[in-house]
């Protein structure tokens, strides 16, 4: 029996990849499923690359909407900027943008000329969601990212909200000149204004745009009155350290009391102006402000402001109330107020200034140390105030002061300035200044109308 001899094994023999790869339709797969794999691998090998490029040579820094920075930012992103050559046109441009819109009554006698109330807009842009690309300056180029989350801020309700900024690693030192000249910006926005801020849920809003700063001196109080507060406004924010040493918390109560109209807001708004700290302010007889409420709020209190607490008689109604019926509603307790007062945070100087219309209302545990420092009465208009308020309207009309003096006789003849002891009246400072911007520049107007000052009584 012949045996030929068998052929050599080989790889190819056991698989005949010739047949294989002769066959049209296994190679057409393999073909695929081998460029597949290459695409796959090179795709990997692309983002692995970017993210290793990324990482590498991208600095991403990312504010979240709760940071102070955040709004500066934002409104430093929407300053026009140069975008000369045709990168930066192309780039630089933002094209989601997003307006905020403050608007504020305009009251007859007080610009709109026309004699009915209309309202004054401003408009504020700045980058909308989503992507943008920035030039900074030639060659340094800011990607921006301000994103929506879907998760909300459990205080507010709003969802929760970030601004990425990623760089170039190489221009890193950007980022420090970017937040210095964020902050710079708002610092420009609000210099000469005060920022009033009021509590929106359970966080401090600014209400409405900043005000112009109100000039201490077009305030005016009874002889030495605002001299001895501010005095010792600004004694006790030259004092931190006696307190930082005897280890009591950094803080100064002010109670105004007195009629309504009589100036004790305005003070406050202007004491702020002067010492360049924002008003945080709470009404407490509004419904809604519950202890809890108003005791988170004065942790929260934003840094440099003055805490003003309007109507603060009304924690001690309502403690009357509850006494008599239960419940009255979701306001503030009298314990509410005392443990909100008591736990302002120490660290950082803290002042406050309570206002009431009726001081007999109050309970006597509101005046301690801590809690009221001082307290003052802002009453009904003296002839002090008459004859200054004359003079900051008059002052360069009148030089020889006789028409201020015809004005104040006036004002002694209709016993304005509590000279009937039997039947004392008063009228306030706020009358006096409708009476002087009704006539202004026109002082025999003003002293034929000081009738108008009487103050009114109305029959049931
Ligand atoms: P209060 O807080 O005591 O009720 P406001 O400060 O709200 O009074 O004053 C009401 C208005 O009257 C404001 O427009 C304010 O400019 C004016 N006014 C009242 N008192 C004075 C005052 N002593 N000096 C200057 N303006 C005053």
């Amino acid at each position: 029996m012949s045996t030929e001899p068998s052929a050599p094994l080989t790889a190819q023999s056991i698989f005949n990849l010739d047949g294989l790869f002769s066959n049209p339709v296994f190679a057409g797969g393999i073909g695929l499923a081998g460029l597949g794999a290459a695409a796959a691998f090179g795709r990997k090998a692309v983002i692995g690359g970017a993210g290793l490029l990324r990482r590498q040579m991208l600095v991403n820094v990312e504010i979240g909407k709760r940071d102070p920075s955040y709004g500066w930012v934002l409104q430093w992103l929407a300053q026009p900027r140069d975008n000369s050559g045709f990168l930066a046109r192309r780039v630089t441009r933002l094209r989601n943008l997003a307006v905020t819109t403050n608007t504020r009554a305009i009251t007859p006698g007080h610009g709109a000329g026309t004699g009915e109330a209309s309202t004054h807009a401003d408009f504020r842009v700045q980058p909308g969601y989503g992507r943008h690309i920035i030039r900074h300056r030639p060659g340094v180029y800011i990607a921006v990212h301000r994103e929506k989350a879907s998760s909300t801020n459990t205080s507010t309700g709003e969802p929760h909200e970030t601004l990425t900024l990623t760089l170039l690693w190489a221009h890193r030192e950007v980022l420090g000149e970017v937040f210095t000249e964020a902050h710079a910006l708002a610092h420009r926005f609000h210099e000469g204004k005060t920022v009033v801020y009021s509590a929106k849920r359970m966080e401090w809003v600014p209400l409405g745009k900043p005000r112009l700063k109100r000039p201490l001196g077009s305030v005016i109080l009874d002889e030495g009155v605002k001299e001895r507060i501010v005095g010792d406004v600004k004694e006790f924010l030259a004092a931190q350290q006696w307190y930082t040493d005897r280890g009591v918390p950094y803080r100064r109560g002010y109670l105004l009391y007195g009629p309504p109209g009589t100036g004790k807001t305005s003070f406050i708004q202007a004491l702020a102006g002067e010492l360049d700290y924002s008003v945080a302010m709470i009404n407490l007889s509004e419904v809604g402000i519950t202890d809890d409420l108003l005791a988170h709020l004065l942790t929260q209190l934003p840094e440099k402001s003055i805490l003003l607490l309007e109507d603060v008689d009304a924690a001690f109604a309502n403690r009357r109330q509850r006494d008599s019926d239960g419940y009255s509603g979701p306001t503030v307790t009298f314990s509410g107020l005392l443990n909100a007062l008591d736990g302002l945070a120490a660290g950082e100087d803290r002042i406050a200034f309570l206002t009431t219309n009726h001081i007999d209302r109050l309970d006597p545990a509101l005046i301690r140390p801590g809690r009221v420092d001082m307290m003052v009465r802002i009453g009904e208009a003296t002839r002090f105030q008459a004859a200054e308020m004359w003079d900051r309207y008059y002052g360069d009309i009148d030089k020889d002061k006789s028409g201020r003096a015809r004005f104040l006789n006036r004002l002694d003849e209709l016993e304005l300035f509590g000279q009937n002891k039997e039947a004392p009246r008063y009228t306030s400072t706020a009358a006096i200044q409708g009476l002087f911007q009704f006539n202004k520049d026109d002082v025999e107007g003003a002293i034929k109308m000081a009738e108008g000052l009487i103050p009114r009584t109305f029959e049931p």
